[in-house]
């Protein structure tokens, strides 16, 4: 794993959330996605080296909604950008870990993305992502 892309923060509104963090980075997001296949609506942040993902749920059944019912709003996963994500996912199998995903998908701002399952990472969701390089 290269570097942290970007951390996950759950949230009910989106655009209320845009506002808040807005104000507190001073600067405002630079982009908004949906990513259909997670029933969820994305925003990013860029601080330096460093992004922030907002997520809000689309539909009932979106893991943001489940998340937050759960356990509220807040810290939701960890992004590594890692440079090849098929061998990064055969690694950390062998390794042991448990993959949500076990064959990279499209996700938000140009990304393949896999996600571990917290059960073997002590209970911090962790997303693989690699730049969809054109
Ligand atoms: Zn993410």
């Amino acid at each position: 794993m290269k570097k942290i892309e970007h951390i996950g923060i759950a949230v009910k509104d989106l655009d209320a959330s845009n506002e808040i963090f807005a104000t507190l980075f001073g600067k405002q997001h630079y982009k908004i996605e949906a990513v259909e296949s997670e029933g969820v609506k994305t925003s990013f942040f860029k601080l330096g080296p460093n992004k922030i993902e907002l997520l809000q749920a689309t539909s009932k059944d979106s893991p943001i909604a489940k998340f937050i019912e759960k356990k509220g709003e807040g810290v939701h996963h960890i992004a590594f950008a890692v440079s090849n994500i098929e061998n990064e996912i055969e690694r950390l199998k062998k390794e042991g870990f448990k993959l949500i995903h076990e064959v990279p998908k499209k996700g938000a701002d140009n990304k393949r993305i896999a996600f571990l399952h917290p059960k073997s990472t002590n209970g911090v969701l962790i997303e693989l992502c690699e730049e969809i390089k054109h």
